[in-house]
């Protein structure tokens, strides 16, 4: 009995190349050696971001790290700047107590008679008053005997003190007349206010020690050298810092002065709570920044964590030379390589910007790329695998064949006049014809079996590990099938179509050693089977039979 199998019209454009044809499509797909891949694609993006930002940041280091010298060098003169001024102002107090400690008036009232002094004294201050009020730092004028009894002051109320005891008046006997003494930035009596004292011997002609001038000055001159517009305006602050490494002045605020930069010994510390007035004395631990300083009287820079300890200060440091002090200019590293993180940041986004358009264009591409290269390997109409992705078949196939010593066999197969369908029921009718048969031949074969649409009516499948009797039983069925088949016409409804094949067959490695050996043999067999009267199959031992002993061989059903 023939019963009829009823195939509809496939519309589907899924590749059907069967499983096999499936595994190896895909393969090619993913290859990646001599086509692009997606994932290739990624990976290559996400190394180039990795890339821009590694540059991105070493760039950044570089420029921080060119700012940071020529800032460098910039604080170190605001610093030497500031030094000199500092150095200027001390001067002229020493001139000024030089002045006073010379003065011939003064000189003559030391030789007096204690009451001769009593009487002199107002005429004494009337004359160095305006020497005094000429320089708005002045704060007190005090005439000492040898003994640091007050003989004279600018404040009647500290007449007959006794200030022996203080560092001044020690330090004024034995200074030179020459270089008077001027003591560190000290807290005043009042514990608030900043004075320097200054003092000088009072000597007569013949070098004899009459007593000591001694002058407190206001340090607020001094602080006001450290908050300059220079300095200020660009969030620079001034440190001025005393022999022991202790800051007497600051820009930033009295909660910083006295605080010693490094840290010190018991003793030390000891001696810096006496000179200064304090009741102790705090480090604020930047050990390596006082051994700068100390070390580098010349000036320079360094860097630490000055003002807060989450940000690194560059620091430019000179020396006061003739007090043995340092004027330190920090300036938070931050604010001036702000710019240069911002505009790094700024680099950064527009290079990963780039980086996803770029790779955005090339994984389309590469998609475009894909869907030709699907293209290129299949055929339109049937979606069956074509007759350049035959070629790639057949040479894997029958390298695995040769490697695994197994048969392949290979099946031709043709319409018979075709053309009389496409001129009867025309040329859509015969397209989906084709479709319908292509349907037909995928599923009669095994999904490791490939089915490949030679030419216009011509189908190749190629059956790896297959032997030529089994070969010839698949075309025979697939014959037997497609000749019962009745197929429907969408653009001829009620058209019943049906169509018969002739197929040729060959087997690797007894007929041909090649791909192309395999189709020209099963052509010659094709051939064969059409010139025996159609609808059949010949195998290549069947074609090529000696005419005399070549009765029909092929199966009838
Ligand atoms: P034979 O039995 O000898 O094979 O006869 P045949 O008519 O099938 O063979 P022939 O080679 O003379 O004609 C093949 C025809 O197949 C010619 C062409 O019009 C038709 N054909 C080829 N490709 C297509 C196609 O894609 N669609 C349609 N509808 N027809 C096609
Ligand atoms: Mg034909
Ligand atoms: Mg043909």
């Amino acid at each position: 009995m023939t019963s009829h199998h009823v195939v509809g019209v496939s519309t589907g454009t899924f590749v059907k190349i069967g499983a096999g044809g499936r595994r190896l499509l895909n393969e090619f797909r993913h290859a990646g050696d001599w086509r692009l891949s997606t994932k290739l694609m990624v990976g290559f993006m996400l190394i180039a971001m990795g890339a821009i930002f590694f540059f991105t940041k070493q760039n950044e280091t570089r420029t921080t790290q060119i700012l940071t010298d020529a800032q460098s060098r910039l604080l170190t003169s605001l610093a030497s700047s500031v030094a000199v001024q500092v150095e200027t102002q001390v001067l002229q107090y020493r001139r000024d107590t030089i002045q006073v400690a010379t003065d011939p008036e003064v000189v003559n009232y030391m030789r007096l008679s204690p009451t001769d002094q009593s009487a002199a004294i107002a005429s004494l201050l009337s004359h160095l008053g305006p020497a005094l009020k000429a320089d708005p730092d002045y704060r007190l004028l005090l005439m000492l005997d040898p003994a640091g009894h007050v003989l004279v002051a600018s404040d009647p109320a500290l007449r007959g003190e006794n200030v022996s005891s203080r560092e001044f008046f020690a330090r004024g006997l034995t200074a030179t007349e020459s270089a008077p003494y001027i003591s560190d930035v000290i807290l005043a009596d009042d514990r608030t206010s900043q004075v320097i004292y200054t003092s000088s011997p009072i000597r007569d002609t013949g070098g004899r020690i009459l007593g000591v001038v001694a002058v407190q000055i206001s340090a607020v001159h001094l602080a006001s050298l450290l908050q300059s517009q220079d300095l200020v305006s660009r969030h620079r602050n001034g440190f001025l810092v005393s022999q022991e490494g202790v800051i007497m002045s600051n820009s930033v605020g009295p909660r910083l002065n006295y605080r010693s930069v490094g840290s010190l010994d018991p003793a030390h510390a000891n001696a810096v709570t006496k000179q200064f007035g304090l009741d102790s004395v705090q480090s604020l631990g930047l050990n390596s920044l006082a051994a700068e300083i100390a070390n580098a009287r010349a000036g320079g820079v360094a860097s630490a964590p000055l003002l807060s300890s989450q940000e690194t200060d560059v620091i430019g440091f000179a020396s006061v030379p003739s007090q043995h002090w340092a004027v330190m200019v920090a300036e938070d590293q931050a604010i001036f390589t702000a710019d240069v993180s911002d505009l790094s940041r700024t680099q950064f986004f527009n290079a990963f910007v780039l980086a996803l358009i770029i790779g955005g264009l090339v994984i389309f591409v590469g998609r475009a790329f894909d869907t030709t290269e699907r293209e290129s390997l299949s055929d339109p109409l049937t979606g069956l695998a074509n007759r350049r992705f035959l070629r790639e078949i057949l040479l894997r196939e029958l390298r695995r064949a040769q490697r695994s010593n197994q048969p392949v066999a290979l099946i031709i197969v043709d319409i018979d006049h075709f053309k009389a369908v496409n001129d009867t029921y025309g040329h859509n009718a015969g397209d989906e014809m084709l479709e319908q048969l292509s349907g037909i031949m995928i599923s009669s074969v095994r999904a490791t079996d490939f089915v490949v649409r030679y030419g216009g009516e011509e189908f190749v499948i190629l059956l790896p590990e297959t032997r030529l009797v089994d070969a010839q039983q698949v075309a025979e069925k697939l014959r037997k099938t497609i000749g019962e088949t009745v197929m429907e016409s969408s653009s001829r409804p009620g058209a019943t179509l049906t169509c018969t094949v002739s197929a040729g067959v060959s087997t690797y490695p007894v007929d041909a050693a090649s791909g192309e050996g395999l189709i020209l043999k099963a052509d010659k067999a094709l051939y064969f089977a059409k010139q025996n009267g159609r609808n059949r199959v010949v195998t290549v031992a069947e074609a090529d039979a000696p005419p005399a002993a070549a009765p029909v061989a092929s199966i009838k059903s």
